[in-house]
Formats: C-alpha cells, structure tokens, sequence
C-alpha cells in the first residue's frame, strides 16, 4: 500500500510526465490495490451508456448502484481528494485523483473528507445517499482515465478476475462518448 501511495504521489508531483499509476499494459498491480467501493452492494440499477431518461435519450457517464442510504462509501484507489462539494445535479460528492484515474462519487449523503486529503484505497470518505438530482439512494460512480471517461463494470469485472488470480483484459476508456458528457467533470445525469 505504502508503494503504491508514493508511485500515486509521485505521478502527481510529476503531473504531465511519463510517469502513470498504470499505463495501458500496466494496469494489472492496480486492481489488486482497490477497493469495492460499496458496501450493501445489490445491483446496478442503471448502467454506463446511453439511455432514455423522462423520454429523453442521454448519456449515463457512471454506473449506478442502489445502497441503503447512509452505507459506507470507500475511496476506490489511494489518491488525493481533489473535489469535496455539492452540485445541482451530482449533489454531494467527492473525486479522488489517482495517478492517471480520477474516481467520482454523486449523490452523498455525507462527506467524511476534504479537498486536499490523501486517502487510501478502501478507507471511508462519506455515505450513500441521494443529493442532488437523484431518485432514490445509490451510489452514481464515474471513472476517468486520462480524462476520458471508463464504464466502471468494465473496471469492476478486471478487479474481480484480479482477485481470482486470473489474467485481465486492458481497460480502455469508452469510445463514442458525446462531447458534453466527455467535458463535463461531473456527471450530467443522476
Ligand atoms: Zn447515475
């Protein structure tokens, strides 16, 4: 843990260089040094993708897990907190920066740490919830590498071959992914 915590401070000391927590044929030691990041997991309830929302068609940029509200959320990977706050629509939420990834958590219902924090891989950061523009408690979790946005199954599926010992295929960031959704750091929808 403490290795991974300094390559993590390291990629951020050194930003833009060469330097990543994993690059596209490294990502293997990351999953086994994350943590599910729900407890009381049940299902998703809706996932990465387009979907019609209200009549709508829009882009879902995260993947949404039902929890009871006020389970205990836990940080992904071991990063620094770079966001801690409330919006409209994401309501109260926290984004950790992990080398290359950056991991949001929508709909809170309680945020245990601040902008600036370093947390580690599995520690609590807050609670679920349902702030901002939500129907019912859940988690709303998006992922990002190198900016661009990762359907978190995909993520959750490397993590789990990971820990049965089993080789994993490289994660790549969505394709297709429309512009406003690619641009917008927090999530648009719920
Ligand atoms: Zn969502």
């Amino acid at each position: 843990m403490k290795k991974f915590l300094s390559i993590c401070l390291l990629g951020l000391l050194l930003d833009n260089m060469t330097i990543a927590l994993a690059d596209d044929n490294d990502q293997q030691p990351l999953w086994r040094q994350v943590s599910f990041p729900l407890e009381k997991f049940t299902r998703y309830s809706s996932r990465f993708g387009w979907r019609k929302m209200g009549g709508q068609k829009e882009f879902h940029s995260g993947l949404d897990m039902p929890a009871p509200s006020g389970s205990p959320l836990r940080a992904w990977a071991s990063g620094q907190v770079v966001s801690a706050s409330y919006d409209n629509r994401c309501g109260k939420h926290i984004t950790v920066v992990s080398g290359d990834w950056r991991s949001t958590f929508c709909h809170m219902s309680a945020l245990v740490v601040q902008t600036g924090q370093l947390v580690e891989a599995g520690q609590i950061v807050g609670a679920v919830g349902s702030t901002g523009r939500s129907t019912g408690p859940h988690l709303h979790w998006t992922l990002r590498y190198q900016s661009r946005l990762v359907n978190p199954e995909l993520v959750i599926q490397a993590m789990q071959l990971a820990w049965q010992g089993q080789s994993v295929p490289v994660v790549s960031p969505a394709e297709e992914v429309p512009d406003d959704a690619q641009n917008s750091l927090l999530p648009i929808g719920p």
